[in-house]
């Protein structure tokens, strides 16, 4: 019997784990597919391919001409577009498909969060008075805070950006998580930080801002993910591979 074909659409620490553990499985045979967006991508336990398909019917196309089985959505939670195409893709497709997607962080006793829907009304939600703000939201969409320049901003992501905002005071850092609570606490008194901005991406790697936040009894203006499509999700890796296993199950594979 051949080996089953998944596709996963990665960029995050999940779709690496997951591709790690199909990468042991002799039934399976996974390409693990990356944005090309970081300059020094990790290494990865399967092979990968890099760069856009040219939208949902560029995806659809790839997914029927390398004969995939199943397409795995394992994208980070704030990758609107390649997700809303993945679901797509399936459906014009048939091809079974499912989403990775980890839980959402929430308020804890302590947490100062204020939760906007979209980094644009993040910088509208610091407000006229001058704050010091770490911006933690990636480089892609920090240009918004650009219509707030009365803060203070450290900007930190994993590739520069650039351009650097037109703001007069900015200071950026380069580094890649995990982030340790005890390293971020240092990092916010440093900088004497009175407000983080940051995305509900959920998992372990970038929550240590937050529980140093909340010890520190620092605010947090919280971008909150929007409602994704309708679509099959499982939040934990292990849940992926079960459902992976049920999907290739002999039952299913008859249809009953
Ligand atoms: P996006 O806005 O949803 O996607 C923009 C376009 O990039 C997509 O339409 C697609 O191009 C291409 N693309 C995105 N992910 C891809 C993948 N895994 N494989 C192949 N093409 C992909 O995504 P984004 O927010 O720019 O994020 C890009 C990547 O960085 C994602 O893979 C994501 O997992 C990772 N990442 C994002 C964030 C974040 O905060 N957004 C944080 C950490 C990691 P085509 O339409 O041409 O196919």
């Amino acid at each position: 019997m051949g080996k089953h074909r998944i596709l996963i659409l990665g960029g995050t620490t999940e779709a690496r784990q997951l591709a790690t553990a199909l990468a042991e499985r002799a039934d399976c045979d996974s390409l693990l597919s990356l944005a090309g967006r970081t300059a020094e991508p990790m290494a990865q336990p399967v092979p990968t391919r890099s760069g856009g398909f040219g939208g949902s019917d560029g995806l659809a196309e790839f997914l029927k001409a390398e004969n995939f089985d199943l397409l795995i959505d394992a994208t980070h939670p704030f990758a609107a577009r390649i997700s809303h195409n993945a679901a797509i893709a399936a459906s014009i497709t048939g091809i079974p498909f499912f989403a990775l997607r980890r839980a959402t962080w929430k308020q804890e006793p302590g947490d100062r969060w204020t939760s906007v829907r979209s980094v644009p009304e993040a910088a509208n939600a610091l407000g006229t008075v001058r704050k010091r703000v770490f911006l933690a939201i990636g480089r892609q969409e920090a240009f918004h805070f650009e219509s707030a320049p009365q803060h203070g901003y450290l900007i930190r992501s994993v590739d520069p950006v650039t351009p650097q905002l037109g703001v007069p005071d900015a200071r950026y850092i380069l580094a890649t998580g995990p982030f340790e609570e005890a390293a971020e606490r240092e990092l916010l008194i440093d900088n004497q930080i009175e407000v983080i901005v940051a995305k509900n991406s959920g998992g372990t790697a970038t929550y240590g801002k937050i529980a140093a936040g909340r010890a520190l009894g620092i605010a947090v203006i919280m971008v909150e993910r929007q409602q994704p499509d309708d679509v099959r999700t499982v939040e934990t890796v292990k849940d992926a591979l079960g459902l992976v296993d049920h999907l290739f199950s002999p039952e299913m594979k008859r249809g009953v």
